[in-house]
């Protein structure tokens, strides 16, 4: 079955420690405003199982890992067995995701099937609508319980556009996150402009406060 938009046959950023490829997955279930991959997001897989598989077969003793990110790879309905393919070959599994389908992190951890989990912290619950166009944070809270009470290695990460979020929101979900347990690092991302997104924006002339964000979050810029 045809999965994958592309496949990034190199990186040494995306997965800690492991040099690895990245499946990048087409579709997804939500619509951030602020996504810099439209064409993932909308487009259709041409890169079927069989090839994706050759390739990592190919890459055996360079790579020792593959990223799983998109588009949104929880919606792909043939993901478990997927990666039990991946894993006999020997690779590890990180997991990109937008948390709004904490069943398939559940399976796929109860399965054994995932090593490294990036959690997606999209926005308190009366923004999610607007900046992701559906979702829940109810969802990102279930994903969040369920690797917490596994052994699972994983941050969580937020993408933040001063228009979208302000510091404060940014702060209370950082004291959220630290209420229930969490003391990993929790990743800012800062909104680039100059690419196209899902929903057009620019840059923002918002002036960001970093100090302000620095005792709570690591900021990437
Ligand atoms: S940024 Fe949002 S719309 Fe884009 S791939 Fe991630 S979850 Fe989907």
């Amino acid at each position: 079955m045809k999965a994958l938009y592309d496949i990034t046959p190199f990186t040494l950023l995306d997965f800690p420690d492991t040099p690895a490829a990245i499946f990048w997955f087409a579709g997804c279930n939500l619509r951030c405003v602020y996504c810099y991959n439209p064409d993932i997001v909308f487009g259709t897989a041409h890169i079927d199982e069989e090839e994706a598989l050759a390739f990592l077969r190919r890459r055996q003793g360079l790579l020792e890992g593959v990223v799983l990110s998109g588009g949104e790879c929880t919606t792909y309905p043939h993901l478990l067995a997927f990666c039990r393919c991946i894993k006999l070959l020997g690779y590890k599994i990180k997991l990109d995701t937008n948390s709004m389908r904490p069943d398939v992190i559940k399976v796929l951890i109860d399965n054994k099937l995932i090593d490294y989990v990036a959690l997606d912290y999209k926005a308190p619950e009366a923004k999610t609508g607007e900046i992701c166009g559906g979702g829940s944070e109810k969802r990102f809270w279930e994903s969040f319980k369920i690797l917490r009470q596994s052994s699972i290695n994983f941050e969580v990460r937020t993408t933040f556009h001063p228009e979208l979020l302000d510091e404060e929101e940014i702060i209370t979900m950082a004291k959220s996150l630290k209420r229930r347990g969490y003391e990993r690092k929790y990743y800012v991302q800062i909104f680039q402009g100059g690419v196209k997104t899902i929903g057009n924006l620019s840059s923002s002339n918002h002036r960001i406060d970093y100090e302000k964000l620095a005792p709570y979050s690591t900021v990437r810029s």
